[in-house]
């Protein structure tokens, strides 16, 4: 399994892209997250590493939360799937795959931009755009040929982290979250843990992590960071815009 980090910022970031990654899975890509600019995010990263691959070939998407920094381009990735299938570039709208409390406020977000279009009669709906999924804590979800685990993580929405594993190797996604340590204990089961850490309230302090064993701190890469952050203040990595993660 590879994880191309598309963005390893913060909601105000200044210098990098919006926390998210795209993942190489068995049946296609996995858009973990989805912040603006999508489509510029995703053509740095992959054309840095030879990845043939932009938001019309993408399949699945995982939101991890409805904060403007992690969903701001799903509108223009729903945009691109309905021309797509317009022109039958594309059979499917994109699976969406998001929890119960975000899929139920999602077209509150998307609806004034997307529910109205010229030449449709009809009300326009979420699934006009997207084929929504639900993702479950207690229900392992297959997307994309990988395994799924989420869990809701403690940050001012309704957040959540993820294990993807493909059988071999898994994947730990932190989601923004408050330093819980109960979350990085289901982390880590993980070979690799991406971890964010910023400011409190919301999220986890250095500190914080810093303070954890030395076995799992050593699994550890961090993102979304404040622009201000030292890297010198921990013995973990900062990951870096379009970095490519094998596992
Ligand atoms: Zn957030």
């Amino acid at each position: 399994m590879r994880a191309l980090i598309l963005g390893v910022g913060d909601a105000f970031t200044r210098l990098h892209y919006g926390s998210s990654a795209l993942i190489e899975a068995p049946e296609g890509h996995i858009l973990l997250d989805c912040p603006d600019p999508i489509h510029r995010v995703i053509h740095e990263a992959a054309s840095r590493h030879g990845w043939e691959v932009d938001v019309s070939v993408i399949d699945d998407i995982v939101l991890t939360h409805l904060h403007g920094d992690h969903c701001n381009g799903l509108e223009s990735v729903g945009f691109t799937g309905w021309v797509d299938r317009k022109t039958g570039a594309r059979q499917n709208p994109p699976r969406l795959h998001t929890t119960a409390p975000v899929i139920d406020r999602l077209w509150q977000r998307l609806a004034p931009a997307m529910d109205t279009l010229i030449g449709v009669e009809r009300p326009v709906r979420i699934d006009d755009y997207f084929d929504v999924r639900l993702l479950e804590p207690e229900t392992e979800a297959t997307i994309a040929g990988l395994r799924v685990r989420c869990r809701f993580t403690t940050h001012h929405v309704p957040t959540i982290g993820l294990l993807i594993s493909d059988g071999q190797r898994t994947l730990g996604w932190s989601g923004d979250t408050l330093f819980e340590a109960a979350h990085i204990e289901w982390l880590s089961a993980a070979d690799l843990i991406v971890h964010e850490t910023n400011h409190p309230p919301a999220h986890t302090t250095i500190e914080e992590l810093n303070a954890l064993p030395d076995a799992l701190r050593r699994k550890i890469r961090l993102i979304h960071m404040g622009d201000d952050f030292d890297p010198a203040s921990t013995d973990m990595r900062p990951l870096t815009d379009g970095e490519l993660l094998e596992l």
